[in-house]
């Protein structure tokens, strides 16, 4: 399908995903407003254009990895947004984790200028993101996500198609109000298993092969030491920040509000990050929490 694309947002996620879309032989035009992150795409033959509209001038797909529903909608409504350069026929893509009521609004504007809005945020992490094996969980018309699977493929080693607009949001959630809780149970027991001597390293390989198996304890586990390649092993960066994860969490209670249901973990999980981050710890990684225990423990 579309051989030139347009990425907007080249963060921890966007930078890699980006970067796979050139391995793969994809012309891209990008824009972020963190000229660094513009620069390290330049380096990989990546075009830079001056905002949102040249992007979409420019090119068949715009994909775009922005932190927020704020964000999101400021790029495509904006002044110099998305809509101000968009051409039909354009897939619009957005993996950005955002509120899931706001893909039907976009989806309905894309649709009157004869273009295409999926849903489409991801799941695996910045190394996942590194590694080209990303899951994209999409919400969108069906027939409309057939073409986008080619340029998916390209980052992720799976695209699963949820149902309409707002889908792809909605399975995020869910997935995150999980992971968040997960994560906090993880670096509890780690932290309790250690407290009683035992070392972090064999706690965890029993955890893995045990009951309390988790995505947390498994593959991205808390303690410093127990891993490399993750964000616990450099001083909890890059990785999925604290803040990132506040902002899930206070998506999935708003939904849980509107649809009157249920989560007393998920919410529990939204205010113990709520408070992580404003101890400083808002810009590292969600794994910290095991941190944040300790100093807990020391106060
Ligand atoms: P990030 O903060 O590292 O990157 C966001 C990028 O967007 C930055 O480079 C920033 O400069 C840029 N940006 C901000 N406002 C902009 C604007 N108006 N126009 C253009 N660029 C702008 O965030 P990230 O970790 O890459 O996450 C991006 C999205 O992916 C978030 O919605 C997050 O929830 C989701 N996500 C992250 C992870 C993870 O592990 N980091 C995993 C899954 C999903």
């Amino acid at each position: 399908f579309a051989s030139r694309i347009g990425f907007i947002g080249l963060g921890n996620m966007g930078g890699s995903m980006a970067k796979n879309l050139i391995v793969k032989g994809h012309r891209l035009s990008v824009f972020d407003t963190n000229p660094q992150a513009v620069a390290n795409l330049v380096e990989e033959g990546a075009t830079a254009l001056r905002n949102p509209a040249d992007i979409a001038k420019n090119v068949e797909c715009v994909i775009t990895m922005l932190p927020n529903t704020s964000h999101v909608l400021e790029t495509y409504q904006g002044e110099n947004g998305i809509f101000q350069g968009i051409q039909a026929g354009t897939l619009l893509i957005d993996s950005s984790t955002i509120d899931p009521s706001v893909p039907k609004q976009l989806s309905s504007l894309a649709k009157n200028q004869g273009a295409v809005f999926l849903d489409a945020p991801v799941s695996g992490g910045v190394n996942a993101a590194k590694a080209g094996s990303l899951t994209f969980m999409v919400g969108g018309q069906a027939d409309e996500f057939e073409p986008a699977k080619e340029i998916l493929s390209c980052m992720g080693a799976r695209a699963v198609y949820c149902g309409p607009s707002g889908s792809g949001q909605a399975a995020k959630l869910c997935n995150n109000m999980l992971l968040a809780i997960s994560m906090i149970g993880t670096a509890e027991a780690m932290n309790l298993g250690i407290r009683l001597g035992l070392q972090p390293k064999l706690l965890a390989e029993i955890f893995n092969s045990s009951t309390g198996r988790c995505w947390s304890s498994e593959m991205y586990n808390p303690v410093p030491g127990t891993m490399e390649n993750v964000p616990s092993a450099n001083n909890y960066e890059g990785g999925f920040g604290t803040n990132l994860m506040v902002k899930d969490l206070g998506l999935a209670q708003d939904a849980a509000t509107r649809t009157q249901t249920p989560v007393m973990l998920g919410s529990l999980a939204h205010q113990t990050y709520r408070i992580m981050s404003a101890h400083g710890f808002g810009n590292k990684d969600f794994s910290s929490v095991y941190k944040y225990i300790q100093e807990i423990e020391k106060s």
